[in-house]
């Protein structure tokens, strides 16, 4: 078996010389008995909190969850913890517990402290998550290993009654799921579906931490699948449940997929890690089922998708809690989606999208074309998505104001011989509108000359 860090095992070591039970449990026990990195350590202890407290200096409690944070710094001296200001890591020390009743389907009516390590281990969500380990033995009684080695999530014990106590465990199968690849065992799968509803009463936050964090994982596309095939997608985004209805096969368009399943593939071949761009990716075409038209020949069209679609995430957003910033990014990515690369444009068209889009999400919104090319069958670019991809970079090199001209309000005072009046900005104005359209460059001895010759006009 594969030892713990010396960090862990130094708070089992502690707890134990004083006479406590004390063992490593949940998913950093469960990584690391599949071979993966992991942080955040848990662990559950016979010890109360204050007993915790007492043993390790720089832990803290936290009253709601009845635990005990140890800070982890990067050193191991405990007397350079002084000089080193922020922790690594956290680590959480529990209480043995046996919870019972949880009328808000989230919190227990009233937490008990447990007697036994089973007890404790008994009271957790899924097997995978309830091995304990202390450095030299495996406590595994509801057969967590051998789920791991069949990669499958089962809950413990009796399935529906685990997900009725707290509906939070409904995401957080799923989201481990499609963290670990793992399959859903049959029983736990039927429980989730027949309970999908009792996500409406979970806090909007603890479900978007949960989304964010599948829309991360490695396996984000077949999560969303299972969100939809269990229904727990029509409770918490009915917008995109409602899109897998929506076909868009027709005459002279290339889709292999439904709007559903288009936008989950889009995410997945999405190449940015970062979860809003990929949760916009996901929501992009979210206007296509309102604005759904097909004529006598089959021809489907969506018409103004993109506005429309602005309109319906801004309303996802602010449900899911998303912050202002996350929100302007999704909203920006989602209203210029549609932005063309056509050859022909014009630098002036190029720098007005660049303006919508903004400099800061370029490279976003080009993730996002990757991955809608991707997600429609196309190839992942084109000769014109790269040479637009120069050219939004060229653009950028020439002026975008009249205060990037070569030239000033002076040099036309001068040039003019006249006091400051709006002429000056008449005549800015009308240099940079020629640059703008590609008909002048932008360089100092040349503009002059341009002046000397409107002054004689
Ligand atoms: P992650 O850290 O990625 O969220 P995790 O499985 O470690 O995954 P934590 O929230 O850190 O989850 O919780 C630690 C352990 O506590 C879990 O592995 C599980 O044993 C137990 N646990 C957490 N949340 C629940 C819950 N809602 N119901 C029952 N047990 C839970
Ligand atoms: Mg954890």
């Amino acid at each position: 078996m594969i030892p713990l860090p010396p960090k862990a095992q130094a708070i089992i070591d502690t707890l134990s010389k004083k006479g406590f039970q004390a063992y490593a449990v949940g998913g950093s026990v469960r990584d690391i008995i599949m071979g993966k990195s992991t942080y955040g350590w848990d662990f559950t202890t016979d010890a109360t909190p204050e007993e915790i407290l007492k043993l390790f200096p720089d832990s803290f409690y936290d009253n709601q969850f009845g635990t005990v944070g140890v800070k982890i710094y990067q050193s191991d001296q405990s007397d350079q913890l002084k000089n080193e200001k922020e922790p690594v890591d956290i680590y959480e020390i529990t209480t043995f517990r046996s919870e019972e009743g949880y009328a808000d389907r989230r919190h227990p009516d009233k937490v008990v402290w447990g007697k036994t390590l089973e007890g404790d281990l008994g009271r957790r969500d899924f097997t995978i998550n309830a091995i304990a380990y202390d450095g030299k033995t495996i406590f595994d009684p509801f057969n967590g290993m051998s789920d791991i080695d069949n990669k499958i999530m089962r809950a413990v014990g009796n399935a529906e009654k685990r997900f009725s106590e707290d509906a939070l465990r409904l995401m957080r199968a799923v989201r481990i799921a499609s963290e670990l690849g793992f399959t859903i065992e049959g029983d736990t799968f039927q429980a989730i579906k027949t309970l999908a509803k009792l996500i409406t009463e979970i806090s909007s936050e603890r479900v978007r931490d949960e989304l964010l964090k599948l829309i991360k994982s490695a396996y984000a596309s077949d999560g969303i699948l299972i969100l939809k095939n269990s229904d727990i997608l029509s409770y918490i985004l009915p917008e995109l449940d409602a899109s897998f209805a929506i076909p868009q096969k027709s005459p002279k368009r290339h889709h292999l997929y439904d709007v559903g399943m288009h936008s989950v593939m889009s995410m997945k071949y999405c190449p940015s890690p970062d979860p809003i761009v990929r949760l916009a990716t996901l929501l992009h075409d979210i206007g296509k089922p309102p604005t759904f038209k097909q004529d006598p020949n089959g021809l489907i069209t969506f018409y103004n998708h993109e506005l429309v679609g602005t309109r319906i995430v801004k309303t996802i957003c602010s449900r899911l809690r998303l912050s202002k910033n996350e929100t302007d990014k999704i909203l920006t990515l989602i209203r210029w989606h549609q932005f063309s690369v056509d050859e022909r444009q014009t630098d002036s068209a190029i720098r007005r999208f660049i303006r919508h889009a903004g400099k800061e999400n370029l490279d976003d919104i080009l993730a996002l074309r990757i991955g809608d090319r991707l997600g429609g069958g196309a190839r992942e670019t084109s000769w014109r998505l790269e040479l637009f991809k120069k050219r939004l970079e060229d653009v950028q090199k020439q002026p975008f104001s009249v205060r990037d001209l070569k030239v000033n309000g002076f040099d036309v005072m001068k040039i003019f011989d006249c006091p400051p009046g709006p002429i000056i900005g008449e005549t800015l104005n009308a240099l940079f509108a020629q640059i703008d359209e590609g008909k002048l460059a932008n360089d100092r001895d040349l503009l002059l000359s341009k002046i000397e010759e409107m002054k004689s006009k």
